[in-house]
């Protein structure tokens, strides 16, 4: 479980402002009510609620002087539909750090991480849609990379296990790596069928397939999703940590 401490709330509205996030949010539970509230905030207050949390609440979290209230979990987006899906990305964020720090495969990920960011646009971004014609709403719970061309190297983002390396209908050629942060990386359409097998190891950057157009695609892209215990995160903002780069404006592009 992520730590809910002080320290790490501090680091995740450092976060925030480092990847010039719009908004910041805790969430409070009230003994006895039955619900939890979420409090956002915009970027430009960070400093001054920091400095109030500092002062109100505990190294635990808990109201020093309100017995019963204390901060469950605390988050940071560009919408409300990115705060709510990704309360918990910024403790993703610190345990994927420390797995890359402690196994030294610290500069493999980061390396790949920049290759998607550099070499690819984001054609879909990640969370809700609503269609254009019918103004239904879904959850895109991906994102779509492509730079246009078919074949380019599908590289894992961390070392893991694959879990699936297979074709179906509506992913194409895709393959899923149990990540060892503990995530699980999935990477659909690919050209070919995949270059690794169901359960053996990859390493972060081996290739385990290249950027194509099988399954329910209108063009060559990958479309990587990024789950932790079932959970859809930003793939984007996971990458970003694992770049530790600020990409603006990335995540908000959308080119049809
Ligand atoms: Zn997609």
């Amino acid at each position: 479980m992520i730590p809910m401490t002080m320290e790490y709330l501090e680091h995740c509205f450092n976060r925030a402002k480092e990847l010039d996030q719009s908004l910041v949010a805790v969430k409070v539970e009230m003994k006895g009510f039955p619900s939890e509230e979420i409090i956002v905030n915009p970027i430009i207050n960070v400093d001054s609620k920091l400095e109030y949390y500092k002062s109100v609440y505990d190294e635990d979290l808990n109201h020093k002087y309100a017995e019963g209230i204390r901060i469950v979990d605390f988050s940071f987006g560009n919408s409300m539909s990115e705060i709510g899906i990704n309360m918990i990305v910024d403790g993703l964020g610190k345990s994927v750090m420390e797995t890359i720090e402690s196994d030294g495969a610290n500069n493999k990920s980061k390396s790949v991480a920049d290759y998607y960011l550099n070499n690819f646009r984001v054609t879909s971004s990640f969370g809700e849609k609503i269609h254009p014609v019918t103004g239904e709403k879904s959850l895109h719970n991906g994102v779509n990379l492509a730079n246009n061309k078919a074949g380019d190297p599908v590289k894992a983002i961390v070392s893991g296990k694959v879990i699936t390396a297979a074709y179906s209908k509506t992913a194409g050629n895709w393959v899923v790596v149990q990540q060892d942060d503990g995530t699980v990386a999935k990477y659909m359409h690919m050209l070919k069928s995949p270059q690794v097998e169901q359960g053996q190891r990859v390493n972060a950057g081996q290739q385990v397939g290249q950027v194509g157009n099988t399954g329910t695609a209108t063009g060559n892209h990958l479309h990587l999703e990024i789950e932790r215990d079932g959970l859809a995160l930003n793939p984007i903002q996971y990458l970003w940590y694992l770049s530790e780069e600020t990409v603006k404006d990335m995540a908000n592009v959308e080119i049809k």
